[in-house]
């Protein structure tokens, strides 16, 4: 019948509004900001990046390889990258962002910068209450104001924090059993190179 999907969302709407002088169950609305309902788990707002330890800038994820800037539809955000490296979370020198800005007056909160990044660095954070007067400069954000640590993205999104670091453990566990292997090779080289006879020097004037 023509409308009927509208009659029922008017009558679930009726009944709720009816329910909610007698049941809290039917109170469907709170009284924001003095009441608030709790932030879901899966709950995305707009993106941060994440870092290890207790300095954000030593322990930030990203190598600024940029691939979130150019997958990024509506292209609000802008990285440098470092001259120089740093180590990352395996001991491994990395590029880092020497500037990574979001506009996210401008972000549309898609996630795609959150699946495309293969280092785990930038995740979506669930706070929304960021509003300004200041709407050029204010919702420009910088590197400082996105880096948000570890410890905060297991607060707000613990399930899947828990997922990224067994991967990130598990990447960490076979780097380090790589370079056990590469150093034994090494020693080993090193010894065979030590109790080699020497070679003979060649003849004087050989080659004439
Ligand atoms: S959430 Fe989407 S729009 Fe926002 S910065 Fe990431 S890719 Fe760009
Ligand atoms: S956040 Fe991820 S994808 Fe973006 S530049 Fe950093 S490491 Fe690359």
């Amino acid at each position: 019948m023509l409308g009927e999907g509208i009659l029922k969302g008017m009558a679930e709407t009726a009944k709720n509004f009816a329910g909610s002088f007698v049941s809290a169950d039917r109170l469907t609305t709170v009284q924001y900001p003095e009441q608030r309902i709790p932030t879901f788990e899966n709950a995305r707002v707009f993106p941060f990046l994440v870092y290890d330890g207790p300095d954000w800038a030593a322990g930030m994820r990203c190598v600024a390889c940029q691939i979130c800037e150019k997958e990024c539809p509506p292209k609000c955000i802008y990285i440098e990258k470092s001259r120089d490296k740093k180590p990352d979370f395996v001991g491994k020198p990395q590029f880092y962002p020497a500037r990574f800005d979001i506009d996210i007056s401008v972000c549309m909160s898609c996630q795609i910068c959150v699946e495309v990044c293969p280092f785990e660095a930038i995740k979506m954070d669930t706070e929304f209450e960021l509003a300004t007067d200041d709407r050029f400069r204010g919702l420009l954000l910088d590197r400082q104001q996105l880096a948000k640590s570890n410890e905060y993205y297991h607060q707000i999104h613990p399930t899947e924090a828990g997922e990224v670091d067994a991967r990130l453990d598990a990447e960490k566990a076979a780097a380090a059993a790589k370079a056990k292997v590469a150093a034994q090779a090494a020693a080993k080289a090193a010894e065979t190179a030590k109790t080699a006879p020497a070679k003979p020097a060649p003849p004087a004037g050989g080659e004439d």
